[in-house]
């Protein structure tokens, strides 16, 4: 931690004191941690940002993960970045009622705001233990993930585990998924929005990268989107990877999903177009686009003739394991739907309709493909479609 008590009460912040006033201090002074007010040592070595530890692993309440020091240096920077911007902001605030110690606080006109600043794999319990608790107190969390966990595949690209989903921030049900990453080494600030997932693990969204020192508090709460020819364009080249990819060893779910197009005599270079689309709550999903998708059209659109309907909880039924739990998503105030937004496309295509509330009538077939070649026309026929219908819808 980067502060703490004098033995008259004084709450010190060790790094904002030169090397020979820390020495002396060390001499004069006994400190105290502000949660558990047992006794705690300075640690100034020439490597770390100056900080006080426990002198064992005590029972603080407020005790950190020993995340570092490229956590405590980029807590640190985070800290001054907001102070120099006259923000009521408190590094390392202990709140009691909670038994929790937000790496920073910022006390706003009409709301208070944790920020955590995470770089060490934490478990997901404690995750949503802590946002409980700051939603308990009306507080906004705020996570920011340090840089080391950023993993680009492509210039749009993230490679994303299942621990980062956690962090996905969307402060209003309007408001485009957002993730947030922070390095104290280039002081390069990445938020990376609007985000869509392309597979289980990557996804795809609207990147802006900046100097800390160029953006101000109240960026982070903008919203910039990811354009939706972008997005197409880009989903193209991923579903003709999907067609072409030689099939490697596979195992679990991809496996399942293998034996399940065996068991219906279907090649995934004759699946229809319309299996892999781009829907923004894929990551409610446990499974790949593809394969919950493709379950769906086949075993409940493609066996009805046109005219007969369907309901969205037969697919919430077919489905109902492929969901991941919602707990999973502490932050993520909507709660859209990824098979209602799927259904909402092949709407768009032509191939259903919703004619009542959540109840569809199929208008026209899903087709098969014979031979790659045509598949992969067919796949860019769509994507091109979906491109004109949303820049029209643009216009208007
Ligand atoms: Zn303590």
């Amino acid at each position: 931690m980067l502060q703490a008590k004098t033995e008259y009460g004084n709450i010190i912040t060790l790094a904002s004191f030169t090397k020979e006033e820390i020495s002396v201090l060390k001499e004069q002074t006994q400190f105290f941690c502000p949660a558990c007010q047992k006794p705690v040592i300075v640690k100034a070595g020439s490597k770390t940002i100056p900080h006080f530890a426990h002198r064992s692993k005590s029972e603080c309440p407020a005790l950190e993960g020993g995340e570092g020091p490229y956590h405590e240096k980029g807590k640190l920077l985070l800290y001054q970045w907001l102070k120099h911007q006259h923000l009521d902001v408190r590094l390392e605030e202990y709140l009691p009622a909670i038994s929790q110690r937000p790496d920073i606080l910022i006390k706003l006109k009409h709301k208070t705001v944790a920020i955590e600043y995470q770089c060490a794999r934490i478990a997901s319990a404690e995750i949503i233990t802590r946002n409980e608790g700051y939603y308990r107190e009306g507080i906004v969390p705020i996570w920011i993930l340090g840089a080391n966990r950023f993993s680009r595949r492509k210039r749009n690209e993230l490679k994303m585990d299942q621990f980062q989903l956690h962090f996905m921030h969307q402060f209003s049900t309007d408001f485009p998924l957002t993730l947030y990453f922070f390095c104290p080494n280039s002081l390069r600030f990445i938020s990376f929005q609007d985000l869509y997932f392309t597979a289980l693990q990557r996804a795809t969204g609207k990147m802006v990268i900046r100097k800390l020192n160029e953006m101000v508090f109240t960026d982070l709460f903008k919203a910039s989107l990811f354009p939706k020819q972008q997005l197409f364009q880009l989903w193209k080249q991923e579903k003709r990877l999907f067609r072409i990819r030689p099939s490697r060893r596979v195992y679990g779910r991809e496996l399942a999903w293998n034996q399940w197009l065996y068991l219906n005599s279907v090649h995934r270079e004759s699946l229809p177009s319309v299996i892999y689309l781009p829907v923004s709550a894929q990551f409610r999903m446990k499974t790949q686009p593809w394969d919950w998708q493709s379950r769906l059209c086949l075993e409940i659109i493609y066996p009805l003739a046109a005219g007969e309907t369907f309901s969205l909880q037969q697919c919430m039924h077919l489905l109902r394991h492929h969901f991941r739990d919602s707990t999973s998503f502490p932050l993520i105030k909507s709660a859209a739907n990824p098979i209602h937004q799927y259904l909402q496309l092949l709407q768009q295509l032509g191939i259903i309709r919703e004619t009542s509330p959540n109840y569809f009538t199929k208008e026209n077939p899903i087709k098969f493909y014979k031979h790659i070649e045509a598949a992969l026309d067919g796949d860019a026929q769509l994507i091109e479609r979906l491109v004109k219908q949303n820049m029209g819808m643009i216009r208007e």
